[in-house]
């Protein structure tokens, strides 16, 4: 089974998707990531792209499955007052779909997680592309969104993996929940975004259920 990660920026696979990444290579799934921009918001962009190939590395993601836009039509990138345009992610990620037969395509629903202009731009393209495969009516791949939580949930760290829940562990399901196999690796991991690794976000991986759990819903179209 073949899968692809779309995020908006270096830095989101591990700050959101780090169980993801764990648990679907548990599951002998090959995951692919394709990030939108290198974060070139200060200019960093270089730097952030290497740290991302590090990053995904040390979580076994290979460097030859990772794909890093530098496209001017995300531009200025990572940046909250550059709004992207959903057409222009819904082409870039096309173009990806075009290169492989994916199973699954994965990203932010619409709010994101933190409400990011542009992890919801990155929704808003997918979205369409979902759209468009109902109409053809294509099997594959299906389309699941990772779940925002309210304020509560978001920094109730491993808690909710407390709460029993009718979690269905059939990623073509229709409600997935996908556990860490080891939260202090995507910690490791996010520590080698080095650019990135300030006071706030290293209390927000310690916190954060999105170091623990990541949950998905089909994305309906
Ligand atoms: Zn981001």
């Amino acid at each position: 089974m073949l899968a692809l990660l779309v995020t908006a920026h270096p830095d989101d696979e591990c700050m959101f998707f780090g169980p993801t990444l764990q648990s679907l290579r548990c599951q002998a799934v090959l995951v692919q990531l394709l990030c939108l921009s290198t974060g070139n918001a200060e200019g960093r962009g270089a730097e952030r792209s290497v740290e991302l190939v590090r990053a995904c590395e040390a979580l076994q993601v290979d460097r030859r499955d990772i794909n890093i836009l530098d496209d001017l039509k995300f531009q200025p990138q990572d940046g909250q007052s550059c709004v992207w345009s959903p057409d222009e992610v819904a082409a870039a990620v096309d173009r990806q779909l075009q290169q492989h037969e994916y199973d699954l395509v994965l990203t932010f629903d619409d709010y994101g997680v933190s409400g990011h202009s542009n992890h919801c731009a990155t929704f808003a393209g997918i979205r369409q592309l979902a759209k468009a495969a109902r109409l053809a009516h294509t099997s594959k791949p299906h389309f699941l969104m990772l779940e925002s939580v309210s304020l509560l949930r978001k920094f109730s760290g491993p808690l909710e993996l407390l709460i029993p829940r009718s979690a269905c562990h059939d990623i073509a399901g229709d409600f997935v929940t996908l556990t860490a196999s080891s939260s202090a690796a995507i910690r490791s991991a996010m520590a080698l975004h080095r650019t990135q690794w300030l006071w706030y976000r290293r209390l927000f991986i310690l916190f954060s259920r999105y170091t623990y759990m990541n949950t998905f819903k089909p994305m309906l179209v």
